[in-house]
């Protein structure tokens, strides 16, 4: 299988190419030259499949020629080392909880099957890699953690100062060995800036050899196209109308579900969810992409204004009205998402973190605008609500109880590089390693 770049289709190049550079050098971002198909007999044989022999089928379609069958399988069964439970709330809705990874957050699934191809290609090679990640609160993490301690790759993790929970900054800045935090005066948005110019300056990549590990890489969407199917497996009402609602912000995950339903996943409507940087529902609405600058909201993991993935969602739907068909796109703020939450714990006795809660608010819209009373949902429950401490502490006048994963972090102390958001200072930094 070859990967096109969505900035020109006739730059192909191998998987191990677009893994390793991340980001084609035109700017594009890398994209399969076709969605390949799964046979009827794996969807006959799904109920009996593991998420990992799920994955391992899933997978082999996209880096079989590159990545034999058994060094594949070994990396899905170490990278994908938890499970992705489905959480029925009632008859229609049920949350699919991506938390039960190390940073208790969807990204661990990605970052660490990116971490374990790239290492795998780069096992021959003596020169160091280094990992540019701009991140709005969990990528960061779930990266450093899928990279810790790997030989011959540095990470360099950029965060918005002041702009990312407590919780996750912790997360974030108490790592050693091989990672390091860049707390950078700014957005998420200046922070992903940075790491593109840095990917076209000459002189930095004259230096050292430069990767990206943001949603923009290959490698992270495959793995995250694995839950859909895992998801689907364990509904137990399967109707004619099954809908996946995706909390959104750099619209990688959504674009996973794209793929899976190109593979012959039979869902019949995508709903990507939005917070206030409703970048994304109003592209939908007009079909005009028009990215602004990002605001701060509870779900911030979603805090993104010029959301990367559009490209490929574009590159897979040649009309926006095909792109229509399949999603649709609803926006909520703050006060509903607390709103929600508590609504949530008071009829279910279940505790969604905000992430989660915008999935379920832009679902209920839907169904509601729709007319649709029987159906099979599945709302992604992309963050543990431990992450998300004070907001659901206070939505809901409890203690949440912390998983020790993360009580681990909160008790080490941060330790990062105060940076500020223009270019020259950045580079020099690089440049100084
Ligand atoms: C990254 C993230 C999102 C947004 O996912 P995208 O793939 O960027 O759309 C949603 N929720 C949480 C908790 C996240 O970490």
């Amino acid at each position: 299988m070859k990967y096109y770049s969505t900035s020109n289709n006739n730059l192909k190049v191998s998987f191990q190419e677009a893994v390793t550079k991340g980001l084609s050098p035109d700017g594009g971002l890398f994209m399969p030259q076709f969605v390949p198909k799964l046979e009827k007999t794996f969807f006959d044989n799904l109920d009996n499949y593991s998420i990992q022999e799920i994955g391992l089928e899933v997978a082999k379609l996209f880096i079989e020629d590159e990545i034999p069958t058994t060094d594949l399988k070994n990396i899905i069964d170490d990278a994908i080392n938890f499970d992705a439970p489905l959480a029925e709330l009632d008859n229609n809705i049920s949350i699919l909880e991506l938390f039960h990874g190390p940073t208790l957050a969807f990204k661990d699934f990605g970052a660490r099957f990116m971490a374990r191809t790239m290492s795998y290609f780069l096992r021959n090679q003596n020169k160091d890699v280094n990992i540019l990640v701009a991140t709005s609160g969990d990528t960061g993490s779930a990266v450093a953690s899928g990279f810790y301690g790997i030989d011959g790759i540095n990470v360099y993790l950029l965060y918005p100062s002041g702009k990312v929970s407590d919780i996750q900054e912790k997360q974030l800045t108490t790592f050693d060995k091989n990672i390091t935090a860049l707390e950078i005066d700014g957005t998420f948005d200046d922070c992903q800036t940075l790491v593109k110019a840095a990917f076209v300056d000459d002189e930095i990549n004259a230096k050292m050899k430069l990767s990206s590990a943001n949603s923009i890489n290959i490698a992270r969407l495959i793995p995250q196209s694995f839950y859909y199917f895992n998801a689907y497996k364990q509904i137990k009402n399967k109707v004619d109308e099954i809908i996946f609602s995706i909390p959104s912000g750099n619209l990688g995950n959504i674009t996973a579900g794209l793929f899976a339903k190109k593979m012959g996943l039979p869902i019949s409507r995508f709903i990507g969810a939005t917070n206030s940087n409703s970048i994304f529902t109003e592209f939908m609405k007009s079909g005009k992409y028009e990215p602004r600058p990002s605001v701060q909201t509870l779900s911030n993991a979603m805090d993104v204004g010029a959301p990367s993935n559009l490209a490929r969602i574009q590159s897979l739907y040649n009309k926006h009205e095909f792109i229509l068909k399949d999603i649709a796109s609803n926006t909520h703020n703050d006060s509903e998402t607390i709103e929600k939450i508590k609504e949530i714990n008071k009829k279910y006795n279940y505790i969604i973190d905000p992430h989660g809660a915008v999935g379920l608010l832009a679902l209920e819209q839907y169904v509601t605008e729709e007319k649709i009373d029987n159906y099979s949902a599945v709302v992604f429950e992309t963050a543990h609500p431990a992450k998300f401490k004070d907001t659901v502490e206070n939505a809901l006048d409890i203690t949440i109880k912390i998983p020790e994963a993360l009580q681990k972090s909160i008790s080490k102390e941060k330790k990062s590089i105060f940076l500020s958001s223009d270019f020259a200072t950045f580079k020099d930094f690089l440049m100084s390693r």
